[in-house]
C-alpha cells in the first residue's frame, strides 16, 4: 500500500477513536468518518509496514448504522464530535465494547465475569434534557478569532488543529448559545474589538466561555479577553441582562501566551459572579473557574449509580450513619455531598484548592455537616492520613466503610491503591472516564482481596468517543480481614452523637448495668447482627487465639444498646 492509492474498503471495526477500521488484501487501513458497515472510497494519506491511515472520499454503500443526515452541518470537520454521523443505539453499542474489551484485556476480567455482571450502558433517551443526545451540555468555550477574509468568527477548533470552524449553532451546547454568540460578535463589529489572535499574540478577546443552568435556567457568559478590561463593556453587559435568565457576566483576564483557555482572574461585569444548578437535590454554585460535569441530565444517573454501588442506600449494610465514606479526586465535591446525605462522615481529597473551596461552599449552601475535605493528592493524602492514624492510636489501622475514586484519565497510582485495600472497605466504588486505565487498577484490586461486582457504562457524551463507567468492588469474604476497633477517642471525631457509636454503647451499658464491654465485645455483636459486614471475625479468631469472645450477658446489653440507638430492630 502507498501514499495517495485510491481503494475500496468495507469497515468491519471501530477504532478506540470512532474511525472506521477495515483490511484490503490483509492491510489495515484506519479511515476517520467511516463507520462500521459502510462500504467506502478511500485515499490513504499514510502508509506504515502493517497499516494505514486513509481519508474518507465516498460513500459507496452506507451502512445500517449511519444516520441519513448529521445533526451539525460541520460534524465532521468539527473536532468536537467524532461519531455523530454513527446512530445513537450503534454509539452506545460501541461504547459498551470498549469498557468490556478493555476489563478483559487489560484488566484481565474473565468473560463469563462480565457476561454475569455487566449492567446495560446508560444511555440519553430522545425525551430527555433539552434534546436527548443532543443539547446535552452545560458549558462551552468558544474561541474567537479572524477568518481568511478578515470577519470576526466563532465556532470550534477542527479535530487537533487551531482552525476555527465557524459555527454558532453546535448541536451538542444550549440553543441559547447562538443568540449570545452573535450578539458578542454584533458587539465586538460595532465598537472595532479585536479578536484575539493566537499566533501574534495579539488582539483582545480570545474566548467565550457560556454556562447553563439546566434546572435554574441561569446563564453565565465569561469574555476571555488578552488585557486588563473591556472598551464598552457596559453596553455589552447592559445587551446581555436582556436576555432572559442571564445572571453572571464577567471578564477573565488572560494575558498569557498559552492555550490554556482560562485566566486566573475574574472580574465581574454586570450581576453575580456565580451560576447555581442542581444535581438532584444539592446545589452548587458554579463560578467560570469551577470544575462541573458538562452533562447535568447524565451526571444525576451517574451519581445515582455511585450512590447505589456504594451500599449505603441498601438496609442490610447497617445503619448508614455509622458510615465512612472517602470520595477521593472530588473536584467541588459533587459525589462527597451526594453521598454525605446517606453516609455518617464523608471525607473529600482533592488536588486543586479553588475546588475544594467550591466544596465547602456547597456544602455550607446545601446545610451539609458531615463532609470534610482536604486539599492534596489523594495518592499522598490518604496514605499519610493512614500512616498518622496509626501513630496515634497504637497502631491501630484506620478503617473507610466505602471508598470511591473518580480520577482523570490517568487512573489511581499504586500507591493509593494499596492505602485504599489496607483500608479495608467493604466497597471500592470507581467512577471512571478512561476504561484502560480502570481496567488496570482493576486488576491490582482484584489482586489484592477485592471483586468486581457490578459494572456500568455511562455516556456522558453522545456523539463523541468517551465514556464513563462506574464499578463497584467487594472485599472478598474469604480474605483475612484487619479487627478494626474504634476507640471513644477516635471514633467520636466522626461520628454523630446519639447514634450508635462505641462510645455511647459503652456509655449506655455501664451506666445501665455497671459493667465495662470491651469495643471487641461490641464489633462482634455488630457483626452477628449484620451492622458490620466483617464476616470474617471468627476466622480471625483462628489466627489468633487470644481474642476473646463476648459473653452471652454482655451480648444481650449490647444488643439493647443497638436497639436504644436505633441501630437494631
Ligand atoms: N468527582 C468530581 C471530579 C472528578 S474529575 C466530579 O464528579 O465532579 C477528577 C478530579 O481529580 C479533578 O477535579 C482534578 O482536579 C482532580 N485531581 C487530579 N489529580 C489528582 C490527584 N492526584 N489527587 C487528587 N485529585 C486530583
Amino acid at each position: 500500500m502507498q501514499k495517495n492509492d485510491i481503494v475500496k474498503v468495507v469497515i468491519e471495526d471501530v477504532g478506540v477513536g470512532g474511525e472506521g477500521i477495515g483490511k484490503v488484501n490483509g492491510y489495515t487501513l484506519f479511515i476517520k468518518d467511516a463507520i462500521i458497515g459502510d462500504v467506502v472510497e478511500a485515499k490513504v494519506m499514510k502508509a506504515k509496514k502493517n497499516y494505514g491511515y486513509a481519508r474518507l472520499m465516498n460513500i459507496l454503500t452506507p451502512s445500517e448504522y449511519r444516520v441519513e443526515k448529521p445533526v451539525c452541518q460541520v460534524a465532521r470537520k468539527c473536532g468536537g464530535c467524532q461519531i455523530q454521523e454513527m446512530k445513537y443505539d450503534r454509539q452506545l453499542e460501541f461504547k459498551n465494547q470498549k469498557v468490556r474489551g478493555n476489563l478483559m484485556r487489560i484488566g484481565e476480567v474473565p468473560e463469563q465475569l462480565l457476561d454475569r455482571i455487566m449492567e446495560p450502558i446508560v444511555g440519553m433517551d430522545e425525551t430527555e434534557g433539552l434534546g436527548g443526545p443532543y443539547h446535552y451540555r452545560n458549558k462551552a468555550q468558544f474561541p474567537i478569532g479572524i477568518d481568511k477574509d478578515g470577519n470576526i468568527v466563532t465556532g470550534f477548533y477542527a479535530g487537533r488543529t487551531h482552525s476555527i470552524i465557524s459555527n454558532t449553532n453546535c448541536a451538542l451546547g444550549v440553543e441559547i448559545n447562538e443568540q449570545i454568540l452573535k450578539l458578542i460578535l454584533d458587539f465586538m463589529k460595532e465598537y472595532h474589538i479585536s479578536a484575539y489572535d493566537e499566533g501574534k499574540h495579539q488582539g483582545l478577546v480570545r474566548h467565550v466561555l457560556i454556562r447553563y443552568g439546566f434546572t435554574t435556567k441561569e446563564i453565565m457568559v465569561c469574555l476571555v479577553i488578552n488585557g486588563g478590561g473591556l472598551p464598552h463593556g457596559e453596553v455589552l453587559a447592559k445587551r446581555l441582562a436582556k436576555i432572559e435568565g442571564m445572571t453572571s457576566v464577567t471578564l477573565s483576564i488572560n494575558k498569557e501566551k498559552t492555550n490554556v483557555i482560562m485566566g486566573n482572574v475574574i472580574k465581574p461585569l454586570w450581576g453575580q459572579m456565580y451560576i447555581t444548578d442542581y444535581i438532584g437535590n444539592v446545589k452548587y454554585q458554579i463560578s467560570p473557574l469551577s470544575f462541573f460535569q458538562v452533562n447535568p441530565v447524565q451526571t444525576e444517573k451517574l451519581y445515582k449509580l455511585a450512590l447505589e454501588y456504594s451500599g449505603l442506600n441498601d438496609v442490610s449494610c447497617g445503619n448508614p450513619s455509622d458510615k465512612v465514606v472517602w470520595d477521593l479526586y472530588c473536584g467541588i465535591g459533587t459525589i462527597s455531598l451526594f453521598l454525605a446525605q446517606k453516609a455518617g462522615k464523608v471525607y473529600g481529597v482533592e488536588i486543586v484548592p479553588q475546588a475544594i473551596d467550591d466544596a465547602r461552599n456547597n456544602a455550607k449552601i446545601n446545610e451539609i455537616e458531615n463532609a470534610e475535605f482536604f486539599v492534596g493528592k489523594a495518592e499522598e493524602v490518604l496514605p499519610q492520613y493512614y500512616e498518622d492514624y496509626a501513630k496515634e492510636h497504637g497502631g491501630e489501622t484506620a478503617h473507610a466503610d466505602v471508598i470511591v475514586v473518580d480520577p482523570p484519565r490517568k487512573g489511581c497510582e499504586e500507591t493509593l491503591l494499596q492505602t485504599m485495600v489496607d483500608m479495608q472497605p467493604e466497597r471500592i466504588v470507581y467512577v471512571s472516564c478512561d476504561s484502560a486505565t480502570l481496567a488496570r487498577d482493576v486488576k491490582f484490586l482484584r489482586g489484592n482481596g477485592y471483586e468486581l461486582e457490578r459494572v456500568r457504562a455511562v455516556d456522558q457524551f453522545p456523539h463523541t468517543v468517551h465514556v464513563e463507567t462506574v464499578v463497584q468492588l467487594s472485599l472478598k469474604k474469604d480474605t483475612p480481614k484487619i479487627e478494626v476497633i474504634m476507640e471513644p477517642e477516635e471514633e467520636s471525631n466522626y461520628t454523630p452523637k446519639g447514634k450508635a457509636s462505641y462510645s455511647n454503647i459503652k456509655k449506655y451499658v455501664k451506666d445501665k448495668y455497671g459493667v465495662n464491654v470491651h469495643s471487641r465485645y461490641i464489633a462482634e455483636v455488630k457483626r452477628l447482627c449484620g451492622l458490620e459486614m466483617g464476616e470474617n471475625y471468627r476466622k480471625s479468631k483462628k489466627e489468633n487465639p487470644d481474642i476473646k469472645y463476648c459473653p452471652p450477658q454482655k451480648k444481650e446489653y449490647i444488643k439493647e444498646a443497638l436497639r436504644y440507638f436505633g441501630a437494631l430492630a
